[in-house]
């Protein structure tokens, strides 16, 4: 599915912050020709960079983990103007792991969630990240870290020690792994489906030992396949260390294999142990 609404999400803001700053300036002062010059060059700049919005839309239709139903209906209108209300006022009712999503350390892992290892202890500075295409008849496995990826990453992200081992550079911090999920489209099916591809524990294990990555993403709802001992095992292996941050249920449709820098905010849901997150990529 094409995004059409990315180029109208951010653009908007650099605008809106020179409006904030010409009225505050105004008040306290005046903008320098030069001032508003330079603020106007830094808009054009940023207008010219490609946003791909990589979060899928809350609809009733949008798959749940392990149910048929999906979301169903989570928002209801409290109040409504069309009933003589003030206004519309909608409350809605998610789980923490609804849709694009990222995962807390203590979502697997007891002592961690009752220590405060919530979503608002998450990391997530605005920084490079690769986008992978993995093989289209496998999950996530050692094998593929270790060989697959290499083909993918653009050669100046390499040493020639690294090219020659056949690693994943030491380094590369951020990677979202484009899946046969995106083929098949299973965020826009209903039903939960459980052959999604996602890590194995091999696949996380050698994640955690042998590379720096520090965010994970994916493009079903669970970074782990779907046996419950591999469920249990990949979450705990990726989020016991903390400094993991699994995001799943991301929109890869639109962000062919490339580098290009991330965003992604999730609600500062103190306690959370997930959180619905809105996830941006720029190029
Ligand atoms: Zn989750």
């Amino acid at each position: 599915m094409t995004n059409h609404n990315t180029s109208l999400f951010c653009p908007l803001l650099p605008l809106a912050a020179v409006l904030a700053l010409v009225s505050v300036t105004s008040v306290a002062g005046a903008v320098s020709p030069s001032d508003l010059q330079k603020i106007m060059e830094e808009e054009r700049n940023y207008m010219k960079k490609k946003v791909i919005d990589i979060c899928h839309k809350y609809v009733p239709d949008l798959p749940a983990y392990g149910s048929n139903n999906g979301l169903g209906n989570f928002i209801k209108l409290e109040t409504s103007i069309k009933l003589g209300g003030l206004s519309n006022y909608s409350v809605f009712k998610l789980a923490t792991h609804s849709g694009t999503h990222v995962d807390a350390p203590g979502h697997f892992n007891q002592t961690l969630f009752e220590s405060g290892y919530d979503v608002v202890t998450l990391h997530l500075p605005a920084l490079n990240v690769l986008v992978v295409d993995t093989p289209r008849d496998k999950n996530i496995t050692d094998m593929f870290l270790i060989f697959g990826i290499i083909s993918c990453l653009p050669t100046y992200l390499f040493s020639s020690d690294i090219k020659r081992s056949l690693n994943i550079p030491r380094g590369v911090k951020r990677v979202l792994f484009r899946t046969l999920n995106t083929d098949r489209r299973l965020m826009y099916k209903k039903e939960f489906e459980s052959s999604y591809a996602a890590f194995t524990s091999d696949g996380a294990e050698y994640l955690v030992q042998n590379t720096d990555i520090k965010l994970i993403g994916v493009d079903y709802l669970s970074v782990a396949i779907n046996p419950k001992e591999e469920l249990v095992k990949v979450h705990q292996l990726l989020l016991d260390p903390k400094d993991i941050i699994p995001v799943e249920g991301l929109n890869l449709d639109d962000a062919v294999p490339g580098v290009y820098t991330i965003h992604c905010v999730p609600l500062r849901l103190v306690h959370g142990d997930g959180s619905p997150t809105r996830c941006i990529l720029f190029q």
